[in-house]
């Protein structure tokens, strides 16, 4: 069998100069030579581009990859290696680009070719595949956009059905990538195209015991908020917790706050790039023998910190973004039992992100787009989002509260693109607004 795994590391070298796969990849690509319809989630940034790349180069005809965006084309177009010669057809392009694309297509001169959603409805293109073996396999990048949960993102993507793609275009065999996880979208992208249960490759852990809640404190005044985290650690279930981490944004904030506990008969360390080299071994190391009950510290602690049973992260302040927030929390109950984590936030930084949410920085159509997917109604706009946000500050409330967070935490940043890392952590949330 030419595609043993060897080979296809050997070949992964070859292309890509690469030594290994990630966690998914070849079984991804395993599956896809094989013949069978995959629904692969990775999250972004894990190399989902690289389980069609290869197969394009190992199968005999072409791979189409559909994608929603022509940016996103030419970027992933930019990024073949050069041993897979590829094309893409977009409405931008002049009618002599267009027909050299096709031409170069007609003469099996291309392994890939990106096209948008809306491509697959004109016939004058779908005409090339019909009856011909010209395809081998059909690759539906951002598949969740398949699920009506993302309707009013690209309504050409929600006619993607399997008998579709075989009818039009001779499909045999359909990728579908995405790494939004949630179970309802998948369920709803795999009964589209046709993907059997068996055949989903989901290479995201889930962290299904970490509980997280933020509360908003209405105060930013120092000692204000300094009492509602000893409000949060003398109360259940902080109170119990042998082994916390609080993060903080200003070293002076570390020392003040472990000062403060200390004084309150909670032992705490502050940790920071400051403190010098051989007492952060230390304290290191006491925290992980349980000599110290919580350790305070800035991003500097945590990197390579082997304690299994720590059982809550707590913020003081928002972290720089979203990748570094679900880094920190993730510290929390590697033992598997249920862990907390929890996010004070200040009323300053709420100002703060509302006014970010109106600024140009943001990118709105994203944000919609990622919102449209998570809340059932669909058409929440920012504005909507801001004022669901307003109301919250006086009454508790039950949406999605994990896409709150995420757009709380997000929003501070004006990034967009790691919204889907948090779906990796499945959240059971609570909020709780109060003045
Ligand atoms: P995704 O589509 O999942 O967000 P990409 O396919 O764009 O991610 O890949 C992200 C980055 O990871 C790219 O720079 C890619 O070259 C790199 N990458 C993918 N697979 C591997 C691998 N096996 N080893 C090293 N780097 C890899
Ligand atoms: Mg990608």
């Amino acid at each position: 069998n030419e595609a043993s795994d060897e080979n296809l590391v050997k070949l992964l070298k070859l292309t890509h100069g690469y030594d290994s796969f990630r966690d998914g990849q070849l079984e991804a690509i395993k599956m896809v030579l094989s013949g069978k319809s995959t629904m692969l989630v990775l999250p972004t940034g894990a190399g989902k581009s690289l389980c069609y790349q290869l197969p394009a180069l190992v199968l005999p005809g072409i791979t189409l990859v559909v994608s929603p965006l022509v940016a996103l084309m030419i970027d992933q177009l930019k990024h073949l290696p050069p041993a897979i010669p590829g094309g893409l057809l977009c409405s931008s392009q002049t009618p002599e680009e267009a027909s050299e694309t096709l031409e170069l297509l007609q003469n099996h001169a291309l392994k890939v070719l990106f096209v948008s959603p809306e491509r697959l409805l004109n016939t004058e293109f779908t005409s090339i595949f019909s009856g011909s073996s010209l395809l081998s396999l059909v690759v539906i990048d951002e598949a969740h956009c398949v699920s009506e949960w993302s309707h009013n993102f690209r309504p050409s993507y929600m006619r993607l059905r399997a008998s579709m793609l075989h009818a039009k275009l001779d499909a045999k065999c359909i990728l579908a990538m995405t790494a939004t996880a949630t179970s309802k979208t998948l369920h709803d992208v795999m009964h589209a195209l046709e993907i059997p249960a068996g055949n989903l490759i989901h290479a995201a852990k889930m962290r299904e015991n970490l509980q997280l809640s933020l509360s908003m404190t209405g105060r930013s005044l120092y000692n204000a908020r300094m009492k509602d985290l000893m409000t949060l650690l003398k109360s259940s279930p902080f109170v119990e917790i042998k082994s916390i981490i609080i993060y903080c944004k200003f070293q002076s904030e570390t020392d003040i706050i472990s000062k403060y506990l200390c004084d309150n008969n909670i032992s705490a360390k502050s940790y920071h790039s400051s403190v010098p080299a051989k007492d952060r071994s230390r304290i290191q190391e006491l925290f992980c023998l349980n000599k110290i009950r919580v350790v305070v510290a800035t991003v500097a602690f945590g990197m390579g910190l082997d304690k299994r049973d720590i059982g809550a992260v707590i913020h003081y302040s928002l972290p720089e973004s979203l990748e570094e927030y679900v880094q920190e929390i993730g510290r929390a109950g590697r033992d598997g039992r249920f862990s907390y984590c929890h996010l004070l936030f200040d009323e300053a930084t709420y100002f703060k992100m509302r006014s970010l949410m109106h600024s140009e920085g943001v990118d709105e159509y994203a944000v919609n787009k990622f919102l449209s997917q998570v809340f059932s109604n669909g058409t929440n706009s920012s504005g909507e989002i801001c004022s669901l946000i307003k109301e919250s500050a006086s009454r508790k409330f039950d949406i999605k509260e994990e896409v709150m967070l995420t757009i709380l935490t997000q929003l501070e940043l004006g990034e967009v693109q790691y919204l889907n890392l948090l779906p990796q952590i499945k959240v059971t949330c609570t909020l709780n607004f109060h003045q």
